[in-house]
């Protein structure tokens, strides 16, 4: 694959990112943001049995920065369900992962509006962000209000980055490095208020000519219409293919089709 512009990015290729909404269990999920709780608990363990770990996107970006990224993979929830405190805190414990959530500074204790469609949601409250930061969880920021921020004015665009900044920081205890584009939306005009900001690296859903640090690209297959094998395949080949740090070969041999788990791994669930 060619290299991409990766502006700021350590290494030579971008890092593997997997994004995650709501984890649940669910009737509805139109919008393809809800993920049960189970098959959290199995991707989870497919990545640990193949011998990578979940971590924060801070934490991922520093291991690169440092040379050594090896066998890390970033975890992130966007929007700050709730259920991220019953259902995914847990799951990572149990694996011993960390994990970037992406809050929206405006909505604490709030609920899912924008999605007009629906299931209505909880979002954590000040407290629960404060909860998750003292488990070892990086907190970002995914804005004020979850709006599509090449549409806002320059005023709105820069109380959307540093306001929800300040929030989230005062909320969590914590310095807050991160910012993740609502709808992953995003053009020049915001990537320079999300750096202006002083945040040190940006979530992006897509690729684009402007992929960089500010704007680094996420793994996502929805649940409802993929079955999870299909998810394993898509990180299996997205890693394959987008990571050429240190011991890419070793990385590409673990996940080939044709790898036998690692030894003692237990099944996934
Ligand atoms: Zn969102």
């Amino acid at each position: 694959m060619a290299q991409l512009a990766g502006a700021g990015l350590a290494g030579s290729s971008v890092p593997v990112v997997i994004m995650y909404h709501s984890v649940i269990d669910y009737d509805e999920d139109p919008y393809l943001v809800t993920v049960s709780p189970a098959r959290l608990r199995q991707q989870l363990g497919w990545l640990l049995r193949r011998g990578l770990r979940g971590v924060s996107v801070a934490g991922l970006v520093a291991a690169r920065q440092a040379g050594d990224g090896r066998g890390l993979v970033g975890l992130t929830f966007d929007d700050g369900y709730a259920d991220f405190i019953s259902n995914v805190l847990p799951a990572l414990a149990d694996c011993g992962f960390g994990a970037t959530v992406f809050p929206i500074a405006g909505r604490l204790g709030g609920q899912n509006d924008w999605d007009v469609k629906g299931p209505r949601k909880p979002l954590m409250t000040a407290d629960q962000v404060r909860q998750a930061a003292g488990a070892g969880i990086e907190i970002g920021s995914h804005g004020l209000r979850h709006v599509s921020l090449p549409g806002t004015s320059d005023d709105e665009l820069a109380a959307e980055a540093s306001q929800s900044r300040a929030i989230l920081q005062q909320a969590s205890g914590q310095p807050v490095t991160g910012f993740c584009y609502p709808y992953g939306h995003l053009d020049e005009r915001a990537v320079a208020a999300v750096r202006a900001a002083g945040y040190s690296y940006g979530c992006a859903i897509w690729r684009s000519e402007i992929t960089g640090l500010h704007t680094m690209p996420r793994f996502f297959v929805g649940d409802a219409d993929r079955p999870w094998r299909l998810w394993a395949k898509g990180v299996r080949h997205w890693l394959c293919w987008d990571y050429r740090g240190p011991g890419a070969g070793q990385l590409a041999q673990r996940l080939s089709p044709t790898a036998a788990s690692a030894p003692g791994a237990r099944p996934g669930r």
